[in-house]
């Protein structure tokens, strides 16, 4: 985007010097906003202009805009000092980056107003034990281990009007996209836990102890490939930790977690009072089989009513206690990537 070409401000000879040291300053102030902008000086016949990258949407800062931002003193944050310029920077309201997605440090996109609704679809090659952060306009952050997959990540990333944000990847060891790998089980997915953009009418505290259809990882109607592994963010310590779910319909066994919140152990759901998926419950049988079963290795209790817990804080995660009438819908069972699911063999008589 070029200021000449957007008809928002006439680009003039320089009446006046705008010396290196100027330029250099205004670079500067770019440089230092937390990366999100990059910038370069360049002086291009006699007229000095500062080439800006705004994640990655490149603009140009002419010789007026260069001087204002000069003038100001540099005392205030560039947030302060756009709103103060509005008129002269409309340009730049349009790309201060809503959202700046970042992997291993480097920006990977941004996503601006005037994109939403949008779908990006960048690729990066990632080692294992890498980290993406979603960062919002209030500085408001998401950050995701993203565990031992090492390859080309496919990412689909989408926001949406409402300022929701969406993110998947696929991890193939091609460059190329192949949009059959997943689904013939080349290749792995995770999907990452949707979240608002800060300015959104929901707030993300409103999903706190949902279950994980009302937090947007699984969705009725579609089954989520088994090796999709979902990268889920604690409400309370704001971890990230990765979980592998298993569809309790289809496999025909319903789930209990322990009360640690460290192990799963699945039901065959033949066996008395074990409920199969979104059915409910018969209590008296219920509470035998619990009585029934064996403890978890570290000794705490397997119950029906147990919530699926952060496994670093142990806070809550799926709160089935403050979520009355949610745990038959629940029909995905977790358990921890690189854990072992349980099950419950009943002695034979
Ligand atoms: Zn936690």
């Amino acid at each position: 985007m070029d200021l000449t070409s957007t008809g928002q401000t006439t680009r003039c000879r320089v009446a006046t010097p705008i010396y290196s040291a100027q330029l250099a300053d205004v670079v500067a102030l770019f440089s230092a906003l937390d990366g999100c902008y990059r910038a370069v000086a360049a002086v291009d016949k006699d007229q000095p202009r500062v080439n800006v990258t705004a994640g990655c949407v490149p603009v140009q800062c002419g010789d007026s805009e260069i001087r204002s931002i000069y003038d100001h003193g540099f005392s205030e944050s560039v947030y302060h000092l756009l709103s103060v310029r509005d008129d002269m920077f409309s340009i730049f309201k349009n790309t201060v980056p809503l959202l700046i997605i970042k992997v291993n440090g480097e920006t990977l996109c941004a996503v601006v107003e005037s994109d939403i609704p949008c779908e990006k679809t960048p690729a990066m090659q990632i080692g294992p034990n890498g980290i993406i952060e979603f960062i919002d306009e209030k500085g408001v952050t998401h950050k995701h281990e993203l565990g031992e997959a090492r390859g080309w990540y496919h990412f689909s990333i989408r926001v949406h009007q409402n300022r929701a944000c969406q993110v998947d990847c696929v991890i193939t060891d091609s460059k190329d996209f192949d949009s059959d790998a997943l689904t013939q089980g080349r290749a792995s997915g995770i999907r990452f836990q949707p979240f608002f953009i800060s300015g959104a009418m929901t707030r993300n505290e409103e999903l706190h102890g949902k279950g994980l259809f009302a937090r947007g990882l699984h969705f009725n109607g579609t089954i989520t490939p088994g090796n999709v592994v979902l990268s889920c963010e604690c409400d309370r310590c704001k971890k990230s930790f990765q979980v592998r779910s298993y569809h309790a319909g289809f496999s025909n066994a319903g789930y209990f977690y322990s009360g640690s919140g460290k192990f799963t152990i699945t039901v065959n759901d033949r066996i008395a009072g074990c409920p199969a998926a979104l059915s409910e419950p018969n209590l008296s049988e219920l509470a035998a089989l619990e009585a029934a079963l064996p403890l978890a290795p570290d000794g705490t209790k397997y119950r029906y009513a147990n919530p699926f817990r952060c496994p670093h804080c142990t806070a809550p995660y799926i709160d089935f206690e403050a979520n009355p009438g949610s745990r038959p819908g629940e029909y995905y069972g977790n358990y921890f990537v690189g854990a072992e699911l349980l099950r419950y063999e009943p002695a034979r008589e």
